[in-house]
C-alpha cells in the first residue's frame, strides 16, 4: 500500500482523477500517451507522483533479484562442469 505525500504542501489527502500521461515507451513505438488514474493533492491540486517512484522501486528490486539469480546459475554451471 503506497502512501502519498504532496511535494508542494506535504499534504497526505489525495484524490484520483483521470489525466493524460506519456507512457514513455519511445523508440520504434513512438511516444504514447494514455489516460491514467492520477493522484492529485486535495489541498492544492499538485500532481502527486508516488506511483512512479513505486514502479521504479519494483524495477530496482526485480533487477537486483535477477542479477542474484544469474550469478547463482553461473556458479551452479561452473560447479557442475
Ligand atoms: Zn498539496
Amino acid at each position: 500500500m503506497a502512501t502519498y505525500t504532496c511535494p508542494r504542501c506535504q499534504g497526505t489527502e489525495i484524490y484520483f482523477a483521470k489525466r493524460e500521461r506519456m507512457t514513455g515507451l519511445g523508440g520504434i513505438y513512438g511516444n504514447r500517451s494514455k489516460m491514467v488514474r492520477t493522484p492529485l493533492c486535495k489541498a492544492c491540486g499538485e500532481h502527486v507522483e508516488n506511483d512512479v517512484n513505486d514502479n521504479l522501486f519494483v524495477f530496482k528490486v526485480i533487477g537486483i533479484v535477477s542479477i542474484f539469480v544469474l550469478a547463482f546459475l553461473l556458479i551452479l554451471v561452473l560447479a557442475t562442469s
